[in-house]
């Protein structure tokens, strides 16, 4: 940019420092946070430490990564942002949001206590304080977002995802709806990639995130498992695993793939290693806001599996017998590779006289 440009630039909005609130007191195994810090594209080291041009400054108050820092210490600026006195500040909750109406005597949750009563608080009563406050809320895995394990059939707690808690049409003090990063845990870079973005926003140089219905973001979480698996040409052939040692298919030993919303097979897991169906464990749907009812047994067949599969048959065979004639051609070099006296390439000298 030139001076004369730099001059008639409209100033940048956005912050130098924002801190981030991450609360995992509900009902949550912090398996989130663990595999945030194996992602490398960001690293959450790189974050913290301003390695990454043109973000913000992060204070990040996490207790399983701030392990030095325990107690009142360590609650200090939730203390603070609730007295509105922490601006600006992203929270993220991680686990699920239990129902504190049904709890009886006692309280599901607690994250410090209340200096008054000395009464345990409960991770509703934080939500209830900060999110309001918060610049971006955003909820780390698929508990925090949808309910997730904690919230199936038959729970006592009658837990439930953020945006069920504060209503899908919530809107943060920077205008955000909640972004939600699904995923039982998250994909370490998908969560990482998210809170950059969100980060880039808060600093003013990027839109906010595109979202999608469910509040996930769109290039995440737009394609199924099924479109960016490397299983998928056996699926096509109609060459499907009878059990789990098999390198094929795996729709009918219980592979929930064509109908789920996540890209960990496409990318896998860490550094592009891991991942689920495309590395013989079928996908179990962990992203999905039905999760985990509405896919369990995990290992049986889904209902669909068994219609597609039967209608891909005929084809599947019939097209992998072709392929396999095409192989065996190709598989073979051309019969002009010899050591023999005369050549027979088809070589044409024709600039000789
Ligand atoms: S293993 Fe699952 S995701 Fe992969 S091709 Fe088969 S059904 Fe699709
Ligand atoms: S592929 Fe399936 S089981 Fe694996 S992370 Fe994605 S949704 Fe979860």
């Amino acid at each position: 940019m030139t001076q004369a440009q730099e001059a008639t630039a409209p100033a940048r909005e956005g912050f130098d420092e924002i801190t981030i609130l991450w609360i995992s007191e509900g009902m949550s195994c912090d398996g989130d946070t663990v595999s945030m810090t194996a992602s490398a594209q960001p690293s959450i080291e790189d974050l913290v430490n301003g390695r990454i041009p043109g973000l913000p400054k992060v204070n990040l108050h996490n207790k399983v990564l701030s392990p030095a820092v325990g107690g009142e210490q360590f609650l200090a600026p939730f203390r603070a942002a609730a007295r509105g006195e922490l601006d600006p500040f992203i929270l993220v909750i991680e686990g699920s949001i239990p129902n504190e109406n049904v709890n009886g005597d006692g309280f599901w949750t607690s994250f410090g206590n209340d200096p008054d009563t000395g009464e345990p608080m409960t991770l509703n009563r934080w939500i209830d304080m900060l999110a309001p406050r918060a610049w971006a809320v955003v909820a780390a895995g698929t508990c925090a977002a949808y309910g997730g394990i904690h919230a199936m059939a038959g729970n006592p707690t009658g837990c439930m995802g953020l945006a069920d808690y504060l209503g899908w049409d919530f809107r943060s003090a920077g205008a955000l709806p909640i972004v939600n990063v699904p995923g039982c845990p998250i994909q370490p870079e998908n969560f990482m990639e998210t809170l950059t973005w969100v980060l880039y926003h808060a600093a003013g140089s990027a839109p906010p995130p595109p979202l999608d219905s469910m509040l996930r973001p769109q290039w995440l979480f737009g394609k199924t498992v099924h479109e960016g698996c490397d299983r998928g040409s056996y699926y096509e052939q109609a060459d499907f695993a009878r059990d789990y040692n098999s390198p094929k298919c795996q729709v009918k030993v219980g592979c929930w793939g064509p109908v789920v919303n996540c890209n960990v097979p496409k990318r896998g897991w860490m550094g592009g290693l891991g991942g689920c169906p495309n590395v013989g464990g079928i996908c179990i749907a962990c992203t999905m806001p039905g999760f985990p009812d509405k896919f369990m047994p995990f290992m049986d067949q889904p209902p669909g599996g068994s219609l597609s599969t039967m209608l891909i048959k005929p084809y599947g065979a019939f097209i992998r017998r072709m392929r396999a004639i095409t192989n065996r051609t190709a598989n073979r070099e051309p019969k002009w590779h010899h050591k023999r006296d005369a050549l027979t390439s088809g070589y044409d000298p024709r600039w000789r006289p």
